[in-house]
Order: C-alpha cells, then structure tokens, then sequence
C-alpha cells in the first residue's frame, strides 16, 4: 500500500521531534528541502544577535571581552559542539571557515608525519577540501595531493567527508579511520553533511572538521569548527598561529609559544556576531536526542524515494538506497535538472542543484514533516508530469545554484 497523506499526518503526530519546529522562523509558503546548504534561524537567532549588539557591544564596548566572555567564545561553542560529534571538551575550537580549519588540520598531520609527503584528497569531494590541500601542498616542498580514498606507505593523511555532499553517500567512518591509520596515515573527517544529522563519533579519528550552518542551523557564515585528538594536543603544530593560539595570549610576546590542548588551534579574534547565531542553535541542540534525528531522517527519505520512485519515472536515485549508507539527503539525476529544480522553488519546494545533473534535497528532522515530505512529492510529480521547466526563463543560471 503506498503512503497516503493521512498517513503521513499520523507519523507527524506520533514524532518526537515535532515540538522543536516551532522552535524554528519558516516562511509559511514553502517546503524547505535545503536545510543541508543553509539551515533555518532559530527563532530566538534575530533577539540574540540583537541583544550581542544592543546589550553587549553597545552597553560594555571594549568591556564585553570580559563582560560577555567574547574571549572564551572559540572554546567554549567547541565544547558544546563536542558532544554532537562524540568528543569531549577541550578537544573542539570554533571560528574561521571550515576551508581554513581544513588548512590547519592538514598542515598539522604533515608536520606529524615528516617523510611522509602525500595527502590524498578524493577529486569527487566538495571541492574546498581538495582546492586547500593543493594550495598547502603548492607551500610544501615535495607535498603532493594524490586522488582516492585510502592511506598508503607515503601518505600523511586522508581527508575524507563522512556524508558525500553530491549523493548524499554515508561512509563507515570507524572501519576507514581504522584502514588509513593502520597505513600509517592520519584520517581527518569532513563533517559538513553530518553534523546535525546523525550520530557521529569522531573519537578514533586524528582530526575532524565541519560547518554550523548546515544542519545545525547558526547562521549564513557562522563558524567552522576542528577536532583535534588529544593524542596530538602536544606535539601538532597549527600554521596560522595567531595571538589565539598563544599559551598568554596577554603578555604580547615577540616570540610564538603555543597554547596547551586544543587552544594551540586558535586564530585571532572570533567573529562575535557569528557566533551570537551559533549559540542560539546549540541553545536547541542541547535538548535534541540525536539517535531520534537519524531514526526521523531514515524515515523521511525513505518516505521521500518511495513516493517519488513512484510518481517521477524520470528522475534516477544517486543516493544509495540502503538508509545505513545515506546521511539525510536524496538526489536525483535528470539531464535537465537545473531547470527542474528551478521550476520547484518557483512553486514552492526548495532543493539545489549540483553540476552536472544533480537535484539535491535534504530532510532536516527538526523542522520537516513528513506532510511535507508527501507534500513536496505531490509538486516535484506535477513539475515531472507537465514540463514546466522547459520555459526558457529556468536555464539561465543564478550566481548560486
Ligand atoms: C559546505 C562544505 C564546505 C564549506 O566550506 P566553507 O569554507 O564554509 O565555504 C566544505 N566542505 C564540505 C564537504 C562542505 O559540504
């Protein structure tokens, strides 16, 4: 029997996340299926940001550093980040991009492993990781950047995204860390389309980076975080060794002498407003039982393949479909997918596009229902069934697909 709407209104009831929708600002006319590229505000994000700029940069000024504790901002989001990843405090610093805490992972795991000079970095992987490491590799006489997916004699380190950002492909994260690090490399995770959306323990792991704006929801450019195993604290270098990271940030020192722990991992100045939308999202996260997120999203793109399989004849799955092998996103491949995905936001259902032929849709649990998942569905057959997607007007292309 396929899955009616009334079904979907019962699942809707019986969920345990469905409290925490409220606790998001959604436009009312849309179905939101890219929270995967840019999570949704916190209703609570716009009054802290607020209150970061009236109360604290206005009331304390310069004061703030201490008043507001600005300071420790790097440190102490890490650590409530730490438990969404399986680390504990004082391994997790927060600030800058996740393209520079990629920089700084990679340019501590060839410091640790001198003779080693390779760092193998997939070429069908979001493309900053790959970008940064022939950067540094350009900086390093000897480095190279080698493409796959596995450790090896002279490799220093494999990074690796958990989640694949184009099919939405979920790797073994215990059983690769384990292969790469019995070669002898370090393993460094990507967590960018994890985070937020199932259960990760990066414990094994040697580094892990991610961003905060995707699931976890903090804000159009809010800040990146990196883990650092504790088993490196002393002897990993950080390249971008700013005051941040300096073991007295205050005494104003000619000479760099790094921090204890994850500190030493530090910048410079963090991005105080950033972090104010940060905050407010792990304000949620505090309360979110992780394993009910992944058993609602193994649910919702189950509902989502099953019903668009059966409506959409045209659309073929990238996303493998064993749910233990997805993160929390389906895609879809059709010749003309750009138009396609244009032609849903116009009517109302927001997925992305990813070159060449990729539609993208991702199912955040603590906001979707799956009336909107049935929902969505009802559109994207309507879009498939009566073209409206060839009007020329959908191909031209947006500076952001
Ligand atoms: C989103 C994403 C990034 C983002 O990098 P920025 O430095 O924040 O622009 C990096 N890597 C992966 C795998 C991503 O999905």
């Amino acid at each position: 029997m396929p899955t009616t709407r009334d079904d979907c209104l019962a699942m809707d009831a019986a969920d345990p996340l469905a409290r925490f929708r409220d606790e998001f600002d959604l436009p009312g006319d849309r179905i939101y299926l890219a929270g995967n590229s840019l999570g949704a505000p916190p209703r609570t994000a716009a009054d802290r940001v607020s209150r970061t700029v009236r109360a604290e940069w206005g009331g304390e000024l310069v004061g703030g550093w201490n008043t507001a504790g600005w300071f420790e901002l790097p440190f102490r989001t890490g650590d409530r980040i730490a438990p969404l990843i399986g680390a504990d405090p004082g391994q997790v610093v927060v600030g800058n991009s996740t393209s520079v805490v990629i920089f700084q992972a990679l340019a501590a795991a060839l410091g640790l492993r001198p003779g080693r000079r390779v760092v193998v970095a997939d070429p069908g992987e979001f493309p900053t990781d790959r970008y940064v490491a022939q950067g540094l590799a350009a900086l390093l006489p000897g480095a190279e950047v080698r493409d796959g997916t596995h450790g090896g004699d002279d490799v220093a380190a494999v990074l690796l995204s958990q989640v694949h950002y184009r099919t939405g492909e979920r790797r073994d994260v215990a059983e690769v860390t384990r292969r790469v690090q019995e070669s002898g490399a370090l393993m460094i995770w990507d967590l960018c389309h994890s985070v937020g959306a199932l259960q990760v323990d990066v414990s094994a792991a040697d580094f892990a980076v991610g961003c905060t704006y995707k699931y976890l929801n903090g804000g159009p450019g809010a800040p990146a975080f990196l883990y650092v195993n504790p088993r490196h604290h002393r002897a990993a270098r950080n390249p971008l060794s700013g005051w941040y990271a300096h073991a007295e940030p205050f005494a104003f020192e000619p000479g760099f002498r790094p921090a204890d722990g994850v500190r030493r991992f530090a910048v410079s100045t963090p991005h105080v407003l950033s972090f104010a939308g940060l905050e407010a999202a792990l304000d949620i996260w505090e309360r979110v039982d992780l394993a009910q997120v992944r058993a609602k999203s193994v649910a919702m793109t189950e509902l989502f393949v099953e019903l668009a399989e059966a409506s959409c004849p045209d659309l073929s799955l990238v996303t493998p479909r064993d749910p233990e092998r997805r993160g929390s996103q389906v895609s879809f491949r059709h010749p003309h997918g750009y138009p396609v995905v244009r032609a849903l936001a116009e009517r109302g259902v927001q997925g992305d596009f990813r070159a060449p032929d990729v539609l993208r849709f991702g199912f955040a649990p603590l906001y979707l229902r799956y009336q909107d998942v049935f929902d969505a569905v009802a559109v994207l057959a309507e879009v498939m069934a009566a073209e409206p997607w060839r009007d020329e007007r959908y191909t031209r292309r947006l500076a952001v697909t």
